[in-house]
């Protein structure tokens, strides 16, 4: 990182991130945001409207992140802004059942015909540990399998990421996490079906779950290969194991029912989060009624929260959603993929190579010359970040923010308008001429240095 020159400095922001670092480890409240992988000033931002994002320093930028997903409609969207204002000034959290969750959940159980049933959290990370025990306490069993390179929020459980070959017994990624916690977790190289056949014979009923991004987007964009999906599900009603889908960054964005609207594999639980609380912390899990029917206060398995269902977060996802019609998903997509043909345009003309991968209106750029698809975490870890460095602060600079990891996807909303795609394809060339002669410093490319997967 040390031949990278920030082209703009953002001293206000640089004095907030000062103050912030002595009262917040790292300055931040999630650490991606820390702009760690990239180096540089991270962003203060001080509001946003439709595309765009004013930081601190009184710099506008589009912006690609959308809040890591959430932001689908793009900031401040009038009849959302309208529907929390409506719900705030009714009161602001009762601690008892109310109108908006089960209009909430009616919206997302008639969205996604899996979810027969829905269970709402406050965010991501609580939505996949509650599946998860859902999982272990409906099947009676403990070990869980996830896949490298799939994020699934910040449970000690899902923090198991070592290791690659076929069943590697989990080892916790981070101090605090027991070996106990990580050790019922199986970690397989994603796309992998015989890993997972494997790990069924090896372990015979004992694997209550498989837990899967629907289609991941915490290593870079890496769809499931074709049958993948489907082969998990029929892998796992083989073993009595769950097949659970963790849609907190498909669901809602990828289609009007998620990543299932996509490729019709049924899952037996599944998640949501992001784009289901407009902004807010809403999150939910949900599936088949009579695993369900195990949560208390139906059965046994515990789980609660004090802000679960909150009102103004639920009148928040529902104008949301319900904003979110056949013509919104046709405008993600088109907008997409004019992105996708930009960047793609841009950076070839400089002969920076490259991969652009999809799913969806999901995206994201490698910097490659592989010419084989990225399929799992270690191809996603052989792209040179160097030069995905120089593309990001060329663009931050030209002003269009980005997701400051080459481990994230770029996050489209429906505000992208003629003006913001204008400045967004004036910004690719000038972020793409970086990206060559960061290739060219670095002798046409080292492998990939280890950074965060995970994000928020
Ligand atoms: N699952 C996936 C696929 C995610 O991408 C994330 C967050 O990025 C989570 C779970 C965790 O969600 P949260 O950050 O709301 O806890």
């Amino acid at each position: 990182m040390a031949c990278v020159t920030y082209p703009y400095q953002a001293p206000v922001s640089q004095k907030l991130y000062d103050r912030a670092a002595a009262v917040t480890p790292g300055g931040v409240n999630s650490p991606v945001r820390a702009f760690r992988a990239v180096g540089g000033t991270p962003r203060f931002m001080v509001s946003g409207k439709g595309p765009y994002l004013t930081d601190a320093d009184g710099r506008e930028y589009v912006d690609l992140v959308c809040s890591w997903g959430p932001m689908i409609l793009g900031h401040a969207h009038p009849e959302v802004t309208a529907a929390v204002q409506e719900a705030v000034a009714r009161g602001t959290s009762f601690g008892t059942p109310g109108t908006g969750e089960v209009a909430l959940a009616e919206e997302i159980v008639s969205r996604v015909t899996p979810a027969e049933q829905v269970r709402l959290v406050s965010s991501g990370t609580e939505a996949t540990m509650s599946a998860i025990r859902l999982a272990r306490g409906f099947t009676g069993r403990a070990k869980v399998v996830k896949f490298a390179g799939c994020y699934h929020g910040h449970v000690d459980a899902l923090l198991a990421a070592a290791g690659s070959g076929v069943a590697t017994l989990g080892l916790p990624d981070t101090p605090g996490v027991t070996g106990a916690q990580a050790g019922e977790t199986l970690v397989l190289p994603y796309n992998d079906l015989a890993a997972v056949r494997a790990a069924f014979e090896e372990h015979p009923g004992d694997i209550a779950c498989v837990i899967t991004e629907a289609s991941p987007g915490n290593m870079g964009t890496v769809p499931p290969l074709p049958g993948f999906n489907q082969g998990l599900k029929d892998l796992c009603a083989e073993h009595g194991a769950l097949y659970v889908s963790d849609e907190v960054m498909t669901g809602f964005r990828t289609s009007r029912a998620g990543w299932y609207g996509v490729d019709g594999v049924t899952p037996d639980l599944m998640t949501f989060g992001k784009v289901m609380g407009g902004g807010f912390p809403a999150a939910a899990f949900g599936g088949r009624a009579d695993v369900m029917a195990r949560l208390a206060p139906a059965g046994p398995v515990y789980q609660a929260g004090t802000l679960s269902g909150n009102p103004v977060a639920t009148a928040a996802g529902l104008a949301q959603l319900r904003l979110l019609d056949d013509a919104a998903y046709d405008t993600l997509d088109a907008v997409s993929r004019q992105l996708r043909g930009l960047a793609t345009e841009a950076l070839a003309k400089e002969g920076v190579p490259h991969r652009v991968q999809t799913a969806s209106n999901m995206f994201s750029v490698f910097f490659t010359d592989s010419d084989s698809p990225v399929v799992d975490y270690e191809g996603a870890k052989a792209q040179r970040t160097e030069q995905f460095t120089a593309f990001f602060h060329a663009m931050l600079a030209e002003g269009v923010y980005l997701p400051p990891s080459a481990f994230e996807c770029w996050f489209v909303s429906t505000a992208l308008d003629g003006d913001a795609m204008e400045r967004i394809a004036r910004a690719l060339p000038v972020a793409a001429r970086a990206a060559a002669e960061a290739g060219a410093e670095a002798g046409g490319g080292s492998a990939a240095g280890e950074q965060d997967v995970q994000n928020g």
